[in-house]
């Protein structure tokens, strides 16, 4: 296997599609995490480095516009827009420092959601302009709730546009069940939970031609961690959807990149099999969610008596908490717990060492 030339900095264009194949080949993915500040990037960012590997850094809506700051109004789109744009701006700016190849997506976005995915395309094509690769290495456009054809419709259409400044688009088709910044799921009949094959199809059969593309699609897989055993993950799905395109139009072994949502709570197994049916990232939330926040809730449990007041604590009543209180000790912390997640989720993923 002829190893990969990727430079440290954000991976665009060919040089995507070329990742995702390689990940193909060797029967690995990259985890795709969501990012909401500095603070969860450069955890990220870190994970890779001991990692050896790439890594997918991408912005919900609602965390983009956390990036820009809860300040910013949330109606309309403005915020969300900055929020994304200075969140790509400082991942250009940092991965360098951690020397690490860095995919910059942004996660689901349904119809609604369109007006955010045009602002950040302008900047986009603004960035192009100026350096002749886009901002973004990728955008979700997440229509599973439109009926297919409108869907792969407005897909094409996008795709077009992002196409021709060195874009992939994620698309989804059927619906990934439980509730994600915002949306709920949860209540959604269980046959939409599952993707056709020929769906799959279709939308080769329109998007190949347009550009490069990647699909998520749903089997069984939820959004969230819930007890076991309410929907069953069925992964043949992938498998099968790879052999439907085969079978008619040729070419192989594997020709979608998948996309596997609702990562948190799979088993190492569970995702080893969808892996090797052509998931080439998988998202991970909930868990980093859990692993940043837990590190935080031990320390302030911890230093409890050090953080009633400024001045005073268990070892003297004039004595200065300066040092427990200061964010920089308990973020850190939650740093270090999310990028230890994110190095076991590049384990379960066959992706720590393979890329070196
Ligand atoms: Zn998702």
């Amino acid at each position: 296997m002829a190893a990969l030339k990727l430079k440290p900095g954000v991976v665009t264009g060919n040089a995507l599609t070329e990742l995702f194949d390689y990940c193909q080949e060797n029967e690995c993915a990259l985890p795709a995490v969501n990012v909401i500040g500095s603070h969860s990037t450069n955890a990220a960012l870190q994970a890779a480095k001991e990692a050896g590997a790439p890594i997918i850094i991408q912005l919900s809506n609602g965390g983009a516009h956390f990036f820009g700051g809860k300040f910013l109004p949330k109606e309309g789109h403005e915020g969300a827009i900055a929020g994304a744009v200075a969140g790509a701006h400082y991942v250009r700016a940092i991965a360098e420092a951690y020397g690490v190849p860095v995919v910059l997506h942004t996660d689901h976005a349904a119809k609604k959601l369109l007006p955010w995915i045009d602002g950040m395309v302008t900047a986009g094509e603004a960035f192009y302009e100026k350096h002749g690769e886009p901002l973004y290495s990728s955008h979700m456009l997440d229509l599973s709730e439109e009926p297919l054809e409108e869907n792969l419709e407005i897909c094409a259409s996008s795709l077009t546009r992002l196409a021709k400044i060195g874009m992939t688009l994620e698309i989804e088709l059927g619906v990934t069940g439980g509730e994600e910044d915002g949306v709920d799921n949860s209540d959604i009949d269980d046959s939409k939970l599952y993707t056709q094959p020929s769906e799959v199809l279709q939308a080769y059969e329109t998007l190949r031609p347009v550009g490069a593309f990647t699909v998520a699609a749903s089997f069984g897989n939820t959004h969230g961690v819930y007890k076991p055993g309410n929907v069953k993950l069925t992964p043949a799905i992938l498998k099968n959807s790879q052999d439907a395109i085969i079978a008619k139009h040729g070419g192989g072994p594997k020709p979608v990149h998948f996309v596997f949502h609702g990562g948190s709570g799979s088993t190492a197994e569970e995702i080893r099999e969808a892996v090797s049916y052509g998931v080439i990232k998988m998202n991970i939330d909930t868990d980093t969610q859990w692993a940043f926040c837990h590190p935080i809730k031990a320390y302030m449990d911890d230093k409890s008596d050090y953080l009633q007041s400024q001045i005073g604590n268990p070892e003297g009543d004039d004595k200065p908490n300066k040092k427990h209180i200061d964010p920089r000790g308990w973020l850190h912390a939650g740093e270090k717990g999310m990028a230890a997640r994110l190095v076991q989720a590049f384990k379960d993923l066959g992706a720590f060492g393979k890329f070196s």
